[in-house]
Order: C-alpha cells, then structure tokens, then sequence
C-alpha cells in the first residue's frame, strides 16, 4: 500500500535524474508482487538485517559499548517498511531472530518477544509517517520531516524499546529505574541508528524524492567543499591525536559546509557526507580518538549522537524548507502562465468579436462602440469629426458574373485598398454586405470629401482578377454638427448622401449639407 503510495508520489513532478537508477526497477519490481519476489525481497532484509547487526553489534561489543549505540539494522528495518510496506515484515522479523538468537545467543523465548518489537516499531512508524507525508514527496515538506522524525523514528524506537524492556523484565527481575534506563539506551540507539541510516538509503534506493533545491548542476566549488569536509573528518576523527588538536564544540561549526552541500548538490548528498561523518566520528570516538575526548566531553560518545542528530535536523529542515519555497515559487510561474495564457485568450476573443472575420475591418459592433468614444472624444476638444460611407456599385452583378468567392475576394481588396490610402491604422468598418464606414475624427468636411475622392480613384485602379471588371464605389461624406446627437444621427445624414450618389449615377462622391 506505502509502496504504491510511495510510487505514484514519486512520479509526481521528478526529473529523469532525480529518478535514481535502482528506483527504476527496484520499486516497480517490488510491486509487482508474486510469491517468489515475496520471498526473495523477505529473505534479503532478514540477511542485511542480520548481517548488519552482526557488524555493529561485534564493533561495539568488542569495546563492551554493547548494546550498540547507533543501531543501524533499526535504520534498515525503517526503510523495509516504508519501501516495501507490511510486505517486508517477515523479513524484519527473521532478521532480528537471527541477530539475537544465533549471533547474539539470545534464549528464544526473548528472542521472539524482542524481534517482535523490532517488527512492531517499524510498522507502527511507517504508518504514522505516511499518513503525515506529503504527495510531494517525504522531504519536500517540514511537516514531512517530521512525519519521518516523529514516526519513522522516534514511534518506531519507542516502540521497540518498549517491547524489548518489558520482554527483558518478564525474563529477570529489574527495578523500575533499571527499567527506564534500558529503556531511554534501547530508544536512543534504535533513534540514532534510524535518524541517519534510513533517509541515506531511501534517497539512495530512490524511494523518495532527492529534492535538488536548486535546478543548478553542482560545481567544482561544491566538489571541493564535499572533498574537503570529508577530509577534516577524517583528518579529526581517524588520524591518531589530530583530534585533540581542535576544541570539541569547534566540530559542530561542520554544519557550514554540511548545509552548503544540502543547498548547492542535494539532500542525497549531505546524507551520504553524514553517513560517513557519523561512521567516522563513532568508529574513531570509541578507539579513543577525535575531539570529543578532550577536557570537558563527560561522554565522547553521546557527544557524536548529538552531533548526528543536529547535522541530520540541519539537512532535513533545510532541504523541505527550500523545497516548500521552489515549489511554491513553480507554483506562482503555473499561476502567472495560465492568468497570462486566459488574458491572451480573452484578448484574442475580444478582438474577434469586433472583427469582420471576412475582411479583418471593423464590424458594426466595433463601429457602434469606437465611433460613439472617438465622437464624444473630439466634441470635447471642440474638434471636427468627419464620416464616410460607401457601397459598392452593381456588386450583386460581379457576383452573379464572377461567382460568390470572387466577390469575397472583391471585399478583401477593398479593405487591402483602404489600408493602403488612409494609412495608419484607420477607423475602418465593414458595415454590412458591401456598405463599410471611415471615421475621421480631427478632419473637417473638404479633406474628408478629398480622403473619399481619394479612395473612389483607388478602388478604379485596384487590380481585378478578370482584368476587365471595373470595380467601383458609390460615396456618402458628412461632418458631425451640433445637431447630430449621436453617431447614428451622424450616420443617417451620412447614408443619404450615399443614396445620393447612387441617384446621380453611382461611382462618385456626395457631401451631406453641413448642419450647425
Ligand atoms: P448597387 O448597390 O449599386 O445599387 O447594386 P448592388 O448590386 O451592390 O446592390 P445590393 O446592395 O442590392 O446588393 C448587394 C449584394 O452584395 C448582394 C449580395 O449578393 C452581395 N453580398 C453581400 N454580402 C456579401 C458577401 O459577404 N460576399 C459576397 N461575395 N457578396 C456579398
Ligand atoms: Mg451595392
Ligand atoms: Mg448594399
């Protein structure tokens, strides 16, 4: 159930690089399901489980710091529950009952009632962490981070702390405060062994989204910062007395670069940086080297666990933080895009809706409402304001003769006509059939009549796809007055004298008597 959760969310918005290699067959291979990968994917837990624990418990055994003090196996069983779901218990549980019970000669009775826990905690975290993670993806979100902190870890350890106490207190009699001080070790190493180990793996697996904070591809500044950080920790923590060289609380100034890594490279990066961190800083602590066996350090070891512990608060906050930034910021873009791609939509519209989709002029809607502004515009600055009107001659005729098309293109051409003789962008309408308007506003009635003239002479000489038709035009020119209320009381007297023209023989223009 995680596991398909876990697949739909990692599809959800991933590059083809943060897609890790194993996330491309590991997953959907577990997902698949089937009997034999049932058993196969069980039996590999119970052996990294095991063999794990095998390695930690014997390292730390062999300086009697056992039980181990960062229990890495918890930090495996974390994972197996959130990457394979309640599928993967089986082998949690195996892997445990060999740890305890062949490696560690734990009886089998306690054996089974620890491994329970150990079962128990992982399933209970996972359950808490998935219902808090989001679709984002675990570490893109603080609330995320502390899903994974509150269930993955610190449910999880409590969980299995508790079982184990009460199964060690069922097996010999202990005092409540031996109780409790088994219990806090028990939780505390199960925690540190989670805090760092599982969200490694998961981003190694691929399980989880390795939220690159920034789209930049790592430079060699960055490289050198990785290589370098690395190198003091060594130098600190395996070189024989370096560490004492150093104040210990001068080790947690780390974070600077462990954050530089998490901004600039990647969560996966910091994570593995930290892996090798905790792995060098405990293995040289417990040998007895690095700061943390200087003057003052009560306890060098806790002091590494605490050391963890912020390191991994550190890269985890920042990364869901910036991550929840990046996201909201795409967010906005995908706002502004589609608020951008609406208005060029509702743009485009209203363009075509004043447009005569024929001949690209005006249409009578556009008229209606550009003529009536431009009208009321020079009435306010006391200017003349000029129409014409014209139809063409006999035009029912070419197309009877030529055919419908050929008329279409007889209106385009006069449009193409007008454009070309009135020049910049004029107020120019298509009426209607074969009737179009000219609004001059600013032009008195003379050069008003001359603009007709001027087109009258234009149509006679526009080519015609017969060569012999003779296209012409019949025109109507009036100025507005003060007795012309409005447009259309401006148009009226407008039309008749286009009737006019008509009248006395068409192909010419006719002037509108001026009114006052
Ligand atoms: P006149 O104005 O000179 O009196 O004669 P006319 O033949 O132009 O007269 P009328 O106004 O009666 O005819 C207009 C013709 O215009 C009728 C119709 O066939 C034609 N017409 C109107 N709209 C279109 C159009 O969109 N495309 C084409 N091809 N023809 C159109
Ligand atoms: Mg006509
Ligand atoms: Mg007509």
């Amino acid at each position: 159930m995680f596991l398909a959760h876990s697949a739909a969310a990692t599809g959800y918005g991933l590059t083809a690089e943060e897609t890790s290699a194993a996330n491309a067959w590991l997953l959907p291979w577990l997902a698949r399901g089937g009997a034999a990968r049932w058993v196969v994917g069980n039996l590999v837990v119970a052996l990294l489980y095991a063999g794990l624990g095998a390695i930690v418990g014997r390292f730390f055994g062999a300086y009697g710091l056992f039980p181990a003090p960062i229990w890495l196996p918890a930090g495996l069983a974390c994972v197996a529950a959130m990457v394979g779901g309640p599928g993967l218990l089986p082998g949690i549980f195996l892997g445990s009952c060999l740890v305890n019970g062949w490696f560690f000669g734990t009886g089998p009775w306690l054996t089974l009632a620890i491994s329970a826990g150990n079962t128990l905690g992982p399933w209970a975290g996972m359950v808490l962490t998935r219902a808090m993670r989001p679709a984002t993806g675990l570490f893109t979100r603080f609330v995320g981070v502390l899903g994974f902190i509150l269930g993955g870890v610190l449910l999880h350890a409590a969980v299995t702390a508790a079982v184990g106490t009460l199964a060690l207190s069922l097996a010999g009699p202990m005092s409540a405060a031996q109780a409790y001080a088994v219990f806090s070790a028990w939780w505390l190493c199960d925690s540190g062994g989670t805090f760092f180990f599982a969200p490694a793996l998961l981003l190694w697996l691929g399980a989880e989204r390795r939220a690159a904070p920034t789209d930049r591809v790592p430079g060699l500044v960055d490289h050198l910062v990785l290589a370098g950080t690395v190198a003091t920790v060594a130098a600190l923590f395996a070189v024989p007395g370096a560490g004492l060289l150093v104040r210990p609380d001068a080790v947690f100034l780390l974070t600077v670069p462990l954050s530089w890594i998490t901004l600039r490279i990647s969560l996966r990066a910091a994570y593995t940086l930290l892996t090798a961190i905790c792995i060098t800083a405990t293995v040289g602590t417990v040998m007895g080297e690095g700061p943390f066996q200087g003057h003052g350090v009560a306890n060098p070891l806790q002091s590494v666990g605490l050391m963890t512990v912020l390191f991994a608060m550190d890269a985890l906050t920042l990364i869901a933080l910036t991550s929840e930034g990046r996201e909201a910021r795409a967010r906005l873009a995908e706002t502004r895009g589609t608020l951008a791609r609406s208005m060029a939509r509702t743009e485009t519209l209203a363009r075509e809706a004043l447009t005569d989709p024929l001949t690209g002029a005006g249409n009578r809607r556009h008229f209606d409402h550009a003529g009536g502004a431009a009208l009321y515009r020079a009435r306010q600055r006391g200017e003349p304001f000029s129409m014409i009107l014209f139809d063409l001659d006999h035009f029912k005729a070419l197309n009877d003769r030529s055919g419908h098309e050929a008329g279409d293109a007889a209106l385009r051409g006069v449009v193409r006509t007008c454009r070309a003789v009135l020049r910049e962008a004029p107020l120019l309408f298509r009426m209607g059939g074969e009737e179009f308007a000219v609004l001059l506003p600013g032009v008195g009635l003379a050069e008003a009549a001359a603009v007709a003239e001027r087109l009258r002479l234009a149509f006679r000489d526009m080519p015609w796809d017969d060569g012999e038709t003779w296209l012409s035009a019949s025109f109507g020119v009036a100025e507005a007055g003060l007795a012309d209320r409005s447009l259309d009381a401006l148009m009226r007297r407008t039309d008749a004298a286009v009737y006019a023209a008509k009248e006395r023989g068409r192909n010419r223009v006719e002037l509108a008597a001026p009114r006052q």
